[in-house]
């Protein structure tokens, strides 16, 4: 996991947001328009005249604007940046609407500044600022069309234009000021979250062989539990130990024997990669868990590890070996973990009592 999967996952929590908002919106204007439409007494014009312009043209937009982002979105596999513009475009479009049809209401025609506001969730200083150009246009148009309204005394009519561009630029500001904010804390939550991520999948390695560990293979353990009750398929077990181990830690040192561990921890990984997963589950004893094999199979895999350990050449070592030994056993349905792993333990004793350096498979 990285920060740009993290960021992918906000941007599209927060593009489902401005959604929910875009919907609801739409819905809040349609109604309003409706009920002004039934319950004033003087519209100025017929009712259903009324209906059709305020009504009517804006539902036909909004469905217009959401079927065209919804194809859009589903034909050309946007990219995150790119569904970004779309979706505060179509915010925009939603409050253009009454902006444009209500010009007459001042505080309406003011309505697109909310658009530069909701692109702050984006953190994105390049839409704020289409945003921003898009409103001043907007501005400007139904100022044109105000003039030409009203009686305005000069001053009045100038104060308006001047308060209103200036709102448009404190927002704007204030909207730039909260994007670098918001991406500053996105950053940090996205940092913080994939080393919370790293951490995790390190505690569940073992340091010294990159092998996951005990912790990981009893959580593993149960998962193949539930996978192999449920789909029927066969799972193993296949416990390894060094053979006399202990000799090699005191005949050539603690850091030789390390050098061992890591040699049969390397084969375990390359020769199980295809089947199943290795762990180190104690100090020189490793588990393979193979999953949807049969046992001819895992026979092949445990031996070729078992014989490629025999035959390594250890420098330190001059002529004589080192072996390990295995138990295997194979999950028989309703048993518990424990019980499963006990009896790879069981032919694992097997083998040590047999004479090692052999693999006992459980009955
Ligand atoms: P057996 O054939 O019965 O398995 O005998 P053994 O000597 O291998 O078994 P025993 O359990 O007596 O000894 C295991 C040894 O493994 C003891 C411990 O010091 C050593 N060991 C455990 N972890 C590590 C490690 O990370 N590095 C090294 N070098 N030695 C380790
Ligand atoms: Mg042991
Ligand atoms: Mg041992």
């Amino acid at each position: 996991m990285n920060n740009d999967t993290i960021n992918v996952d906000i941007s599209k929590k927060w593009q489902l947001l401005l959604w929910k908002v875009f919907l609801s919106v739409a819905i809040m204007f349609m109604v309003v328009e409706v009920i002004i439409c039934l319950v004033k007494k003087d519209l100025g014009m017929a009712r259903g005249a009324y209906m059709g312009l305020y009504v009517a043209i804006p539902l036909v937009i909004y469905a217009g604007v959401l079927s065209g982002t919804l194809y859009v979105l589903k034909k050309n596999k946007l990219t995150e940046n790119g569904a970004d513009w779309l979706v505060s475009m179509m915010m925009f479009v939603i409050f253009i609407v009454p902006a444009f049809e209500h010009y007459d209401a001042i505080v309406l025609a003011l309505l697109p500044m909310v658009s530069i506001v909701i692109t702050a969730v984006f953190a994105n200083q390049n839409i704020t600022l289409v945003m921003t150009l898009l409103t001043f246009c907007s501005l400007i148009i139904n100022d044109i069309r105000l003039y030409s309204l009203f009686e305005w005394k000069e001053i009045s009519f100038w104060a308006y234009v001047t308060a209103s561009f200036g709102l448009v630029l404190v927002l704007s500001v204030v909207t730039f000021l909260l994007n670098m904010h918001t991406k500053e804390l996105m950053e940090s939550i996205g940092n913080f979250t994939v080393r919370q991520m790293n951490l995790m999948t390190e505690l569940r390695k073992d340091p010294l062989t990159g092998l996951y560990n005990r912790r990981s293979f009893e959580e593993s353990l149960e998962k193949e539990i539930r996978r192999t009750e449920e789909n029927g398929e066969k799972a193993y077990i296949a416990i390894f130990d060094i053979d006399h181990f202990k000799n090699v830690n005191d005949t050539y040192g603690h850091s030789n024997g390390d050098v061992v561990i890591k040699a049969l921890c390397k084969m375990l990984k390359e020769k199980s990669k295809d089947y199943g997963l290795a762990f180190r589950y104690g100090g020189e004893e490793f588990v393979i868990l193979f999953n949807n094999i049969e046992l001819p199979k895992v026979i092949n895999v445990v031996e070729d590890v078992r014989t490629e350990f025999r035959c390594y050449y250890f420098q330190f070592m001059n002529n004589s070996g080192i072996t390990c030994s295995c138990g295997v056993a194979e999950y028989s349905k309703g048993e518990s973990a424990k019980a499963w792993f006990n009896r790879a333990d069981n032919s694992l004793y097997q083998a040590k009592e047999a004479g090692r350096n052999r693999t006992v498979v459980s009955e």
